[in-house]
């Protein structure tokens, strides 16, 4: 066969680091499709009305030495200084052998997000630790698994008190104590949905006019105050009252649920995860019991598996897909997994004596700092404080900033007058002493013994961390082990592909990562004077034009930090859009009824209605329903929200039509990006008529999962939008380039890519998809392909007509495919009873090749059972998946060992083995516990 050279790039070409299939096995490949090349299979795929008109043009793709060194000296462009600024953002230490173990580790940051739990319970068992942590730190029942950041946990915690809140009333009280970035936050989520939000002093809470409050603790300026009495006048008037406090401030202070706080919410930057620009950092949420089942994000739970064995699980999960339609309560999907994950091995780590030790360490150098200040005569305030106090300097204001800055050191600048300062874990004696300097001060730092400033019925009382994971000992040897066996637990993409429909789990590359280690992404604080991160400027401004270069965008903004932020963000741009014209009455959204649980979610926290728009046979948008739809509603049409290629993975040609239908009736145009792998080179949502989109970075763009976050979800905009950004218009994130230092990863990888490499990872990425829809034909039936019989970058195999003929579900393969050494495709979305199968670029044909046989091997088992040559109950399918306690155990199965334990696709010697057998989710959802547990219970549940 002859090949034009575009069929592959030459072998030394960067690229082929992403690119799974050698130029040999795309040879194979092409023949099993009956194609001549890469050109024809995307020919048949892609219709030319959509195709770009232009090549991406990148400059020339560069090596991995080329990358790292260009990356080192746009990094050295940032200046790492001692960030004393505070405001939710502080030094921390992360103890080496988590950076080691889990940050620097793909075992665990290339997991995808646990919803096979069989195959996930390391990171379970992690994120219950942390959930265990949070609780206790917060003395509050129940806590989810992370949350995007502080002032979004703040926003989700207002409207969850709505939610659950006897009180009718409209307004919602801030204090004015709380960081600034929650505020503004907090009021960009209430103003579509009508909700008045009142900022003042606690003093001054007139509790029968709110349905819920939230206080900062301790406050942005270093107030700690005892909120009992304000939360009790809150409960009398049947209203909520919310804690944003500190983790480590709670390890010496009195815990919000002490004080009788329906919620706390709060970051976990400072256990161990680095400051990175504002972010990836977990932020958290605990409740009472009672509000337990209106909280948004992810709960891990415990439950059982068929053998009675305890194990994990995310409980109450079908909720999760439920984010939906009216439903809808909270758009929260990808959160921050793999934050939380390191948070919490902090913890274990250092145990609750280690953390109190060091709180107090913090608070006793923020005391001899304050009394250094006292003894030259400055005031400082507050009088009680944890770890921030604020120096009023006058007419000094501008000159002790600039010398603190020539120390090395930045200050926060308070008002006119006042200098805050916040010290944290690195603060060391000569950062004391340089921030004397600055105040014009020379004293040496044991010129003063430690005292305690905390205020004496504020210290708390309560235990914390008793659980014996917290106790564990605590040599390095055993901590590396803890850390790799629950690793081991796990089926990463270290050890197979993850053929996740919809969420393009692909390459993470090794050169791709390294840079986000290096303190000049790491160290850096969101608000630090900006001519400090003239490296991140260089880069964000560089990404965001690759990327509008890419969608035919016109202007990116970085501050979603997930998809579903993305959506949120990008409706709110519409929103500003259409009041800018004085139409902000438009409020209904068009949406297709396959659409991602989040789309509908989102619309809905912006005050949208949501229409629902029928799908025809092939799951393509009904253009019919959808004009009908947009000319009854034409008046109030505030837009409306597609993805492309279609959730079926089917490239529509009247994605043309339905946009400018949308135009027509006054609305505009929202693409979800998240099936941007399917384009990226090929065709442009900027182009088809979109006027915003956002990408998930954390897809196409190389970031890994994490085992549930982080992710990037910027948005690109036309450029009538630019004007209503978030940057603009009222902020979505805590941080102004949300979490910023995970974009090194996506520009690393356009940067080592080029416009040739990005258009062929694409064009890979069907050539794989179509490759398995055609070694499935026959076997399983492909739902959804386009005019000459191709499906796009994934593809849906239907699995519903095993139900009838063997009682097979969709459940009982995507089991047996864990035997075989696989986590299992997108199950049940968007078409329930199928399996969405995406390989993504990334995969050779030999991993394909395995799938396709464990596939194929599967599809027999299911014969067997419809021909009656096996058991319809006690059969490999419904026993999976098999541990090897089962290998051990009598085997009383109608089929033998070998059969049930190394099925095809297994490995012989790699064999992963998954630690529990099949979940039990409705136990677990009907015994809710989501903290760990005594160690008492592990004793009961083995015997
Ligand atoms: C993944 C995905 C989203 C949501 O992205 P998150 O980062 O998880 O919030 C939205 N839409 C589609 C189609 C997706 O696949």
């Amino acid at each position: 066969m002859a090949y034009t050279p575009t069929d592959y790039l030459p072998y030394d070409f960067a690229n082929r680091r992403h690119i799974g299939p050698s130029p040999a096995e795309m040879d194979q490949m092409f023949k099993v499709l009956g194609v001549s090349g890469l050109d024809e299979l995307i020919d048949q795929t892609v219709p030319k009305s959509i195709r770009q008109a232009e090549p991406l043009k990148m400059g020339k793709a560069m090596s991995e030495s080329e990358l790292l060194y260009f990356m080192r000296k746009t990094a050295q462009k940032n200046k790492v200084m001692t960030s004393l600024i505070g405001m939710g953002y502080h030094g921390t230490v992360t103890p080496p052998a988590i950076q080691r173990n889990i940050l620097e580790n793909p075992a665990w940051y290339t997991a995808y997000t646990p919803y096979q739990p069989e195959i996930s319970q390391g990171r379970l068992e992690a994120l219950l630790n942390f959930q265990t942590m949070i609780s206790d730190l917060t003395g509050l029942e129940i806590a989810n698994a992370s949350l995007l950041d502080e002032s979004t946990a703040c926003a989700e915690a207002m409207t969850m008190a709505q939610r659950v809140a006897k009180s009718k009333a409209k307004a919602f009280f801030v204090d004015e104590n709380c960081h600034p970035q929650n505020i503004a936050v907090m009021k960009t989520r209430a103003a579509p949905l009508g909700i008045e939000v009142i900022v003042g002093s606690p003093d001054d809470l007139q509790a029968d006019a709110v349905f819920g409050a939230i206080f900062q603790y301790p406050g942005t300026h270093g107030h700690v105050r005892d909120f009992t009495e304000v939360i009790a006048a809150l409960h009398a008037a049947k209203a909520i009252a919310i804690v944003s406090a500190d983790p480590m401030a709670l390890c010496l202070l009195k815990e919000p649920g002490a004080m009788g706080a329906d919620i706390a919410v709060g970051s976990t930057q400072r256990f161990g995860v680095p400051v990175g620009n504002g972010g990836p950092h977990a932020a958290y949420m605990a409740t009472k019991d009672d509000y337990k089942r209106a909280m948004p994000g992810r709960i891990v739970g415990i439950s059982i598996d068929s053998h009675g064995n305890r194990a994990y699980r995310l409980s109450l999960q079908t909720r999760e897909q439920h984010i939906r339609r009216e439903k809808a309560t909270s758009n929260v999907c990808t959160a921050q997994a793999l934050l939380a994950v390191m948070a919490s091995f902090y913890a274990v780590f250092h145990g609750p004596k280690g953390l109190r030790a060091i709180a107090q360490r913090i608070h006793r150098k923020t005391a001899r700092l304050a009394k250094g200040l006292e003894a030259a005569g400055f005031k400082v305030e507050p009088k009680d404080f944890f770890d921030t106090i604020t120096v009023d300097v006058g007419l000094l204001q501008r000159g002790v900033l600039q010398a603190a800055v020539q120390q090395g050191i930045n200050l926060r600048r308070v008002g006119k007058t006042k200098v805050g300062i916040t010290l944290d874990e690195r603060t060391r004696p000569e950062t004391i002493e340089s921030v004397w300097r600055a105040f014009g001060l020379l004293r040496k730092d044991d010129d003063f013994t430690p005292e305690y400033r905390l205020p004496e019925a504020l210290i708390r009382t309560s235990d914390y961390l008793q659980h014996d994971v917290f106790h564990m000992n605590r040599a390095e040897t055993e901590m590396m082990r803890y850390m790799r066996r629950l690793a081991d637990r796990d089926l990463a993409l270290d050890r197979a592909m993850i053929p996740l429909g919809s969420c393009t789990m692909k390459l993470n590359s090794a050169a791709e990562m390294m840079p986000i280690s290096w303190p000049e992404f790491a160290n850096l604080h969101p608000y630090a004077p900006a001519d400090q991160a003239n490296g991140y400027a260089e880069l964000i401004a560089d990404l965001s034009a690759k990327l509008c270069q890419i969608t035919g965008y016109d202007d990116f903004s970085m501050q979603p930090n997930s998809g579903a932020q993305g959506e949120y963000a990008g409706l709110l741009t519409i929103a500003d859009y259409h009041k800018a014209r004085g139409e902000g009455h438009r409020n209904v959204c068009l949406i297709p009824v396959n659409a991602h649980g989040t789309n509908p979610a989102s619309a809905q926290m912006v005050g949208w209605k949501v229409v629902a728009v029928k799908c025809d046979d092939n799951g393509s948008i009904d253009v019919e329903d959808f004009r009908a739809k947009a000319e009854k509603h034409s008046a109030d049409l505030a837009g409306c929200m597609i993805t492309y290629p279609s959730t079926h993975g089917v490239f529509e040609e009247t994605v043309i039509e339905v946009c400018k239908i949308t135009h027509e009736h006054g609305g505009q145009v929202y693409i979800d990006g998240a099936n941007m792998n399917a384009m990226v080179g090929l065709s442009r949502p900027g182009d088809l008529g979109g006027d915003v989109s956002h990408l998930n970075l954390h897809k196409t763009f190389a970031i890994p999962h994490g085992g549930g976050g982080p992710g990037m979800g910027p948005i690109g905009v036309k450029a009538h939008l630019v004007p209503h950004l978030p940057e603009k218009s009222g902020a979505v994130s805590a941080a102004p380039f949300g979490s910023a230092s995970i974009l090194p990863i996506s520009w690393a990888y356009i940067l080592m890519m080029g416009g040739e490499g990005l258009t062929q990872a694409t064009r890979v990425a069907i050539l794989n998809a179509n490759y398995i829809a055609k070694r499935l034909e026959g076997a399983y039936d492909v739902l959804y392909k386009g005019q000459n019989g191709r499906v796009a970058h994934e593809c849906i195999i239907d699995t519903r007509p095993y139900a009838d003929s063997a009682g097979v579900t969709v459940d009982d393969i995507a089991k047996r495919l864990i035997d075989c050494g696989f986590h299992a495709p997108t199950m049940s979305w968007p078409v329930a009873g199928t399996l969405m199968i995406e390989p993504t670029e990334s995969e050779t044909k030999a991993e394909l090749d395995r799938f396709c046989d464990a596939m194929l091997a599967i599809r027999e088992e299911i014969r067997a059972i419809e021909e009656g040559r096996m058991d319809a109950e006690n059969n490999p399918l419904k026993n999976a998946p098999h541990t090897m306690e089962d290998l051990v155990k009598d085997w009383d199965r109608p089929y033998s060992r070998e059969q049930g334990c190394f099925p095809p696709g297994a490995f012989r010697v790699d064999k992963y083995w998954p630690p529990v057998n099949r979940v039990d989710n409705a136990y677990g959802d009907r015994h809710l516990v989501c903290t760990c547990p005594p160690m008492s219970d592990y004793a009961e549940a083995a015997e």
